[in-house]
C-alpha cells in the first residue's frame, strides 16, 4: 500500500511533525510514504496556503533524515514530493521552482480559478458568481493545461471542483473524456484521493467515471491519503483501491526519482 500525498504542518493549515506521520504510516501498515508539503507560490498569490519561501532547504532536508530514520529502522519507505499549484501565470517561476531539488514526485493540483481559491472553504460564497456548468467546464479546461503544461508526474484529486457539492446541469461526461485524453496525451498519472470522504462531497477525488475514462485511454493512476494530520496517513486507501479495481485497473504507479514503477493492487 502506498500513500503518495501526505502534508505536515509546515503547510500551515495541517498539523503534526514528519515523525509522526512516518510512525502512523507504519502502524497502517504502509509500505510508502510520500510527503508532498505545498511549494511556495510566487507573489501576488497569497502566501498562506503553503511553506514559506525560505522554507523548502529545511523541508527537502527533513525528508531526507526522515526517510534515512526509517530506512533503519523498517519502512515506511519515505519518498521526497511536493505539491505545487497550476498557476497559468506564473509558469516558468514553478519550473524553476521544481527542478531545484531531487523530487521523487511532483503533484500538480488545480486549486485556483483566476485568484480564487475555491477550495478554500473560507471563499465558498464566490460559487455563487458562478454557473455551475460554466465552473466544471472552466475547471477541467484547467486540469488539461496543467496536465499539458509538463510541469507535473501527477494530476492530484482530479475533480476538487466538486468538493463542497457543487454539481453540473449537464452530464459530465465529455469533461471526463477530454480530460482523460489530456492525461493520456502528456503522460501524467491521475491521483485516486481520499479526502473527498472527509469534506462536504463525501466521496474519493475522482469519481468513478472519471476514473473509468482515465483507465480507458490508458492513464496510470496513484492514491494518496492527502493527509493533514497524522491520525488521516493512509485513511480510506483500502476504499480508494476498491474504486480502482471498480475502474478495471490492476496496478498503481509509485514514484522515484520522477520515474514511474507500477505496483500491484
Ligand atoms: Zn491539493
Ligand atoms: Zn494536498
Amino acid at each position: 500500500m502506498i500513500d503518495l500525498h501526505v502534508h505536515t504542518s509546515r503547510c500551515g493549515h495541517a498539523s503534526g511533525q514528519m515523525a509522526e506521520y512516518v510512525e502512523a504510516g507504519r502502524a497502517r501498515g504502509l509500505d510508502v510514504i510520500c510527503f508532498t508539503d505545498h511549494l511556495p507560490m510566487p507573489a501576488p498569490y497569497p502566501q498562506h496556503y503553503t511553506m514559506e519561501a525560505g522554507e523548502m532547504p529545511a523541508y527537502v532536508a527533513d525528508v531526507l533524515a526522515a526517510a534515512a530514520g526509517a530506512r533503519a529502522s523498517g519502512g515506511p519507505e519515505v519518498l521526497l514530493g511536493i505539491e505545487a499549484d497550476w498557476l497559468p501565470d506564473a509558469v516558468p517561476s514553478v519550473r524553476q521552482a521544481v527542478a531545484a531539488y531531487d523530487f521523487d514526485v511532483v503533484l500538480g493540483s488545480v486549486h485556483f480559478l483566476g485568484d480564487w481559491a475555491f477550495d478554500d472553504p473560507d471563499l465558498v460564497a464566490r460559487y455563487d458568481a458562478w454557473r455551475p456548468d460554466d465552473l466544471w467546464e472552466r475547471y477541467f479546461e484547467e486540469v488539461a493545461h496543467a496536465a499539458a503544461s509538463g510541469l507535473f508526474d501527477v494530476i492530484a484529486h482530479p475533480d476538487l471542483v466538486k468538493k463542497f457539492g457543487s454539481r453540473p446541469d449537464r452530464d459530465p461526461r465529455p469533461w471526463y473524456e477530454m480530460t482523460a485524453d489530456a492525461l493520456a496525451q502528456s503522460g501524467v498519472a491521475v491521483e485516486v484521493n481520499t479526502a473527498g470522504l472527509r469534506k462536504p462531497v463525501g466521496e474519493i477525488y475522482p469519481s468513478l467515471d472519471l476514473l473509468k475514462a482515465c483507465r480507458r485511454h490508458g492513464v496510470p493512476a496513484t492514491m494518496g491519503s492527502d493527509a493533514h494530520a497524522p491520525a488521516e496517513v493512509g485513511e480510506g486507501l483500502d476504499l480508494a483501491r476498491e474504486l480502482l479495481l471498480d475502474a478495471g485497473y490492476g496496478s498503481v504507479v509509485c514514484f522515484r526519482n520522477r520515474t514511474a514503477q507500477e505496483v500491484g493492487l
